[in-house]
């Protein structure tokens, strides 16, 4: 049988990493993508050690061209692509009213822009097998609610929710499908990174914020990267061809 394909960008570590090892677990050949190409070493060791196929691709996805090589790489690679997962993303902690216009153009290039890309250049490859793929992109619990401190973040993962919907309806002719998942509080480097950023600006303790985030948590304790990678592994499944346009919560019960 053909081997499946699968892109994840920001797979160097987190939550992407998570979702790389379980898709590759799942017998897809994966293509790492990340900035930082010593990390996308490290996770395509980890596949390759466990029997797994993957290759890695280095680049900044805010960039619209990084993206287009992307695709080429699948395609040159492995010659099809199925899978999609547009995971890449970086926080901002800061009032909307202080936040640099630097940061929010940052923020809006890496955490928007990035997945227009994705939704621009990976159908075409898609549709060479006529077989359909899935195409998910992250969005958060920020993008439920709007969280204080966290409102340009939070304004990047509302519109995540429109593109899906967007996107689902113009894709469903080629049987692409298009969803998002919504994390809570997962234990990645990105939450020591807000946490230390609530511990400058509020005066509180490290660890704090995320312990009182963690308290509200239904099931009662901190996300896991493979929590989220369950989801993706399931919808990226190619037994489950209903699911599309949704944003959903994998969060233990923080938003519903
Ligand atoms: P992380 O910071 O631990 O990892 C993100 C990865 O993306 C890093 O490897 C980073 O190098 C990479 N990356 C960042 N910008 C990039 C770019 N321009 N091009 C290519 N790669 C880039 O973050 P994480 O916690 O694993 O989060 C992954 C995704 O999940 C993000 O979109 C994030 O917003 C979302 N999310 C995370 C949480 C959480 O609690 N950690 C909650 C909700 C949503």
């Amino acid at each position: 049988m053909t081997k499946k394909v699968a892109i994840i960008t920001g797979g160097g570590q987190g939550i992407g990493e998570g979702i790389a090892l379980r898709l590759a677990k799942d017998g897809y050949s994966v293509i790492i993508n990340g900035r930082t190409q010593s990390k996308l070493d490290k996770v395509a060791d980890k596949i390759k050690t466990a029997g797994g196929t993957a290759a890695t691709f280095a680049g900044d996805v805010s960039d619209r061209s990084v993206n287009e090589k992307l695709i080429e790489k699948a395609d040159s690679e492995f010659g099809r692509l199925d899978v999609f997962v547009a995971n890449a993303g970086i926080d901002w902690v800061d009032t909307v009213e202080g936040t640099p216009q630097e940061a929010v153009d940052n923020v809006l290039n890496i955490n928007l822009k990035s997945q227009i890309w994705a939704l621009q250049t990976a159908p075409k490859l898609m549709r060479k097998t006529n077989d359909g793929g899935s195409i998910i992109l992250a969005s958060s619990i920020a993008g439920m609610e709007g969280f204080e401190m966290l409102g340009i973040y939070s304004a990047t993962k509302f519109a995540t929710r429109g593109l899906v919907q967007a996107s689902a309806k113009e894709l469903a002719v080629d049987k692409i499908r298009v969803n998002a998942y919504n994390p809570g509080i997962v234990l990645t480097p990105m939450w020591d990174e807000i946490d230390a950023r609530f511990s400058e600006r509020k005066n509180v303790p490290l660890g704090s914020t995320r312990q009182a985030f963690i308290d509200g948590i239904l099931l009662g304790r901190g996300e896991e990267p493979e929590d989220v990678a369950k989801l993706v592994s399931f919808w990226a499944g190619f037994k489950l061809y209903y699911i599309t346009a949704h944003s959903i919560a994998v969060d233990g019960g923080i938003k519903f």
